[in-house]
C-alpha cells in the first residue's frame, strides 16, 4: 500500500507538493544538501546523489498564483532589479535577501510574514545552485548573483543554442561534457564518489514520470476534450519539481486514469460548452490564472495545446548521455524560430486546434523575441487565426484583464466564422 493509496489526482497533487516542500526543509534542518535549481535543468545528477532540490521559478509561481507579488516585486526594484528583469529572477531575490534577514537578525521580516500568511510554501536557503540555459540566458545572471551573494557553489550546465536540426555532434559532445564536470562538482560537495548505478534508476523514474505526463496530456487531443489546459498549468508543479521521483508518475497515471474515464462517459472539461479549441504559448499569468480561464470559458474555446508544459518531456535513452544531453537541448526555448514554429504548429495539429493565443510576456525575452515570426510561420502551416495578449507570469501590474478579454474575444469571433463557413462548404 503507497502513502497515496485512494486519493484522486487533485488530492495527490496537493500531497505531494506539500510534501516536497516539506521534504526540503527538513533536509535542510538536518543539514543535508539543498540545491536551488533552473525549472527545465536536469535534476537526475542531484536526485542520484541524495540531494534535495527546490525551484526558485516554481515558488515565484506559487507566489504570484497566490496574489503576493506585488510587495516583494516591490523590494526586488528597491534594490535595483527594474520591471525589465523577469519577475521570476526578482521575486526569488528579493525572497533571498529576506531569508538572509531573518537568519541574521532571528526576526522574521514583515514581507516574509506575510507570505507565510498566504501559505506560500517556504523554500530553505541553498547549499548548492544549479542552472542549465536552455531556457534563457537570464538563469545565469540570476543565478550568478544568488552564488556571489550566498558563497555557494554554481553548477552550470552550459548547452548552445539550437539554430537548425539537426543537433551537431560537437553540441551533443559539450553538453556531455558539462554533464561530467558536474558530476564532479557534486563529488566535490559530498566527498563521495558519484553513484552511477544510481543514476541509471533515477533516470529510468524520470522516463517513467515524463511518459505518465505525456499519456495524461495526451487526453487533450480527445474532442470535445476531458482536460482543460489550466488544469495542466496546475499539475505542472510536479513535473517540474518531482519528475524524477515517483510522486510525478503515480500522480500522472491517476490522472490520465481519470481522464480516460471522463472520455469513456463522454464528460469533457465544459460540460459540453467546448466550442472552439485552442493553444496557448507561453508562460500561464499566475496572477490572473482564474480571471484568463474563466474569459476563455465564457467563449467556450477551450485551451487543449500549449507548448510550455511540453517543455519537461525530456525523452533520452536511459544509460546514454548522449541522448539525454539531445533531450535537454531539444527543450523548445533552445531552438530556433523554424523549429519553435514546427512543435508549436505539431502541437496544435494533434490536439486539434482551431487558432493560438500568444502570450507576449514582458518578463520573458527569449519568449517574446521571437513571437512575430513564429506566429506567421505557424499561421502559415496550420492555416488557423492568432491573437496575441500583453501580460507577466507573476508581476501582476504587467497585465490588463479588459485587454486580455479584448483579444479573446476577437480571437473567438474569427473562430466561430471560420467554423461556421467550414460547416456551411
Ligand atoms: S520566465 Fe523566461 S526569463 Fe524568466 S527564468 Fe523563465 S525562461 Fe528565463
Amino acid at each position: 500500500m503507497t502513502e497515496t493509496e485512494g486519493m484522486n489526482a487533485k488530492q495527490k497533487l496537493a500531497y505531494y507538493t506539500n510534501k516536497f516542500y516539506a521534504d526540503a526543509m527538513a533536509a535542510h534542518d538536518k543539514g543535508e544538501l539543498v540545491c536551488w535549481s533552473g525549472s527545465v535543468t536536469p535534476p537526475e545528477f542531484l536526485v542520484a546523489a541524495g540531494i534535495h532540490i527546490v525551484y526558485p521559478e516554481n515558488h515565484a509561481a506559487a507566489v504570484g498564483a497566490k496574489h503576493g507579488a506585488i510587495e516583494i516585486l516591490e523590494l526586488a526594484e528597491r534594490k535595483g532589479y527594474t520591471m525589465d528583469n523577469c519577475s521570476y529572477s526578482r521575486i526569488n531575490l528579493a525572497y533571498m535577501d529576506l531569508l538572509v534577514e531573518e537568519k541574521k537578525t532571528g526576526v522574521t521580516p514583515e514581507a516574509l510574514k506575510k507570505l507565510d500568511e498566504l501559505s506560500i510554501p517556504r523554500i530553505p536557503l541553498p547549499d548548492i545552485i544549479i542552472l542549465c540555459n536552455n531556457i534563457c540566458e537570464v538563469l545565469l545572471k540570476w543565478y550568478e548573483n544568488i552564488a556571489v551573494s550566498l558563497n555557494v557553489p554554481c553548477i552550470i550546465i552550459d548547452v548552445p543554442f539550437i539554430h537548425h536540426m539537426p543537433i551537431p555532434q560537437r553540441s551533443v559532445d559539450y553538453v556531455v561534457a558539462q554533464f561530467k564536470r558536474a558530476i564532479e562538482q557534486i563529488e566535490d560537495l559530498t566527498g563521495k564518489p558519484f553513484d552511477y548505478d544510481n543514476l541509471i534508476k533515477v533516470q529510468e523514474q524520470t522516463q517513467r514520470s515524463i511518459a505518465a505526463w505525456d499519456k495524461a496530456m495526451g487526453m487533450a487531443s480527445v474532442v470535445p476534450s476531458p482536460l482543460s489546459g489550466f488544469d495542466m498549468f496546475n499539475f505542472m508543479a510536479l513535473i517540474v519539481c518531482a519528475r524524477s521521483h515517483f510522486a510525478a508518475e503515480d500522480t500522472f497515471n491517476t490522472l490520465a486514469e481519470e481522464l480516460q474515464a471522463k472520455a469513456d462517459a463522454g464528460i469533457d472539461a465544459f460540460k459540453g460548452g467546448e466550442r472552439t479549441r485552442i493553444a496557448w504559448e507561453g508562460i500561464a499569468v499566475w496572477p490572473y490564472l482564474s480571471h484568463t480561464y474563466k474569459a476563455l470559458k465564457a467563449l467556450g474555446m477551450n485551451m487543449v495545446g500549449s507548448t510550455y508544459p511540453s517543455a519537461w518531456s525530456t525523452h533520452y535513452e536511459v544509460g546514454n548521455l548522449e541522448e539525454m544531453a539531445k533531450g535537454y537541448m531539444k527543450c523548445i526555448y533552445n531552438n530556433g524560430i523554424e523549429e519553435r514554429a514546427n512543435i508549436i504548429a505539431t502541437i496544435m495539429e494533434n490536439t486539434n486546434c482551431n487558432g493560438i493565443l500568444y502570450h507576449n510576456n514582458r518578463s520573458c525575452k527569449n519568449m517574446d523575441c521571437m513571437t512575430v515570426e513564429v506566429q506567421e510561420l505557424v499561421k502559415e502551416r496550420t492555416k488557423t487565426p492568432y491573437a496575441m495578449f500583453d501580460g507577466d507570469q507573476t508581476d501582476p501590474r504587467n497585465f490588463s484583464e479588459a485587454q486580455y478579454d479584448t483579444r479573446v474575444e476577437a480571437l473567438s469571433e474569427i473562430m466561430e466564422q471560420m467554423k461556421a463557413e467550414k460547416e456551411q462548404a
